[in-house]
């Protein structure tokens, strides 16, 4: 049995429906990240987790227990907002001790205790400063130690890092996982961040419209989106408006784009479809090879790639070519595309509902 468990939770406001019939299932120590575009309901749905927005239908139970009418600070759980919230007359120790206090502790074992976690989230030394003293990414590890303190059973993460530079939002995404590992703590976090989410996560719930709409891991999820959402959302990605096409063999597909036919990943759909393939996935090489022939229309430089848009019979297609070596071809030269037709996935036009 799961250690968070989610079923049927639905946040009306007014006649709006923010959150709709949501069912998830947290394993004890796994991390799931929320992710998903603004107002799809990211928030909406922690919130209910942590107690602190009442859900119109559904239930929440932790270890079993069905903790859908207790209180948020009945919950037991540690939550770390995108503001911090830190008391700001208070020092590092003081904001850490606060919870603790509430939770009842006191004396040397809560000075063991804020001690420890300090250590944890490399604050040593920092204990008599003020919020105003310290630095965006030291205030907001105050933030995580303040939540890690009371030793949650489930840590809920609200966009904690998106005031952060990206550099340290890294650093942090690296070191919040270590913790979380260490600990062994059941984590959510939102994030409209796919790269926060694929660093961090066990798996993702890919949000939209106030539902999942695949949770999975980030390797699966970016590799195989099961909707036209998810392919979108999670990376670039190049999509064609396709006709399917009765296929070959078992372990191929085929569909029609315009006049040409391209061989897919074997997929059982008909009708109208949407092939997908990723920029990375695609090899450019001068003219005259067997694939795509094709222009380059722009050719930028993005440090770790060279992206390319290169006109083709089939639209614009962008192409990410990676920077082992120069790219010696230029915007104006016609070049040839090629690819494993196994990248190529095949998709529903329509969202699937699920
Ligand atoms: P963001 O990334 O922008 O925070 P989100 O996915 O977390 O977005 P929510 O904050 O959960 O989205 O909001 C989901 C939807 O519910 C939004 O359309 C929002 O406008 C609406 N909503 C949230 N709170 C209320 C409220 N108290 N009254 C009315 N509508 C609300």
């Amino acid at each position: 049995m799961s250690f968070l468990s989610i079923k049927g939770l639905g946040k009306r406001f007014g006649s709006f429906v923010a959150v709709d019939k949501l069912d998830l299932d947290v394993e004890r120590g796994e991390f799931i990240s929320l992710l998903g575009p603004s107002g799809c309901g990211k928030t909406t749905t922690l919130q209910m987790v942590a107690g602190f927005i009442e859900p119109t239908h559904g239930t929440i139970s932790v270890a079993g227990k069905d903790i859908t009418s207790l209180r948020a600070e009945k919950r037991g759980m540690g939550v770390v907002f995108q503001s911090y919230a830190l008391f700001p007359h208070m020092t590092v120790e003081q904001n850490i001790a606060f919870g603790l206090e509430m939770r009842g502790m006191s004396g040397q074992a809560m000075r063991t205790r804020i001690g420890e976690t300090l250590s944890l989230v490399r604050l040593d030394g920092l204990s008599h400063r003020y919020p105003r003293e310290l630095s965006g990414g030291q205030r907001q590890r105050v933030a995580i130690a303040r939540a890690l303190a009371i030793r949650p059973e489930v840590l809920l993460l609200d966009e904690p890092m998106s005031n952060l530079d990206a550099k340290l939002r890294e650093e942090m995404h690296i070191e919040m996982r270590a913790i979380q590992r260490h600990l062994n703590i059941t984590t959510v976090l939102v994030t409209h961040d796919q790269v926060e989410a694929m660093t961090m996560s066990d798996r993702i719930a890919v949000m939209h419209a106030g539902r999942i709409a695949q949770l999975d891991t980030p390797y699966n999820a970016y590799e195989h989106p099961a909707s036209n959402f998810a392919s979108t959302f999670l990376g670039k990605t190049n999509k064609f408006v396709a006709q399917a096409l009765p296929p070959v063999d078992e372990s191929s597909g085929r569909v029609k784009v315009g006049a040409h036919t391209l061989e897919t990943a074997p997929y059982r759909l008909q009708g109208e479809v949407h092939a997908y393939i990723r920029p990375e996935k695609i090899h450019v090489q001068g003219a005259g090879g067997a694939g795509l022939a094709g222009r380059i229309q722009t050719k930028l430089f993005l440090g770790s790639v060279w992206m390319l848009e290169v006109e083709t019979e089939l639209g614009m297609i962008r192409v990410n070519a990676p920077n082992r070596e120069p790219v010696t071809l230029n915007e104006g030269d016609p070049v040839t595309l090629s690819w494993n037709s196994r990248d190529v996935q095949v998709l529903p036009t329509e969202e699937v509902a699920h």
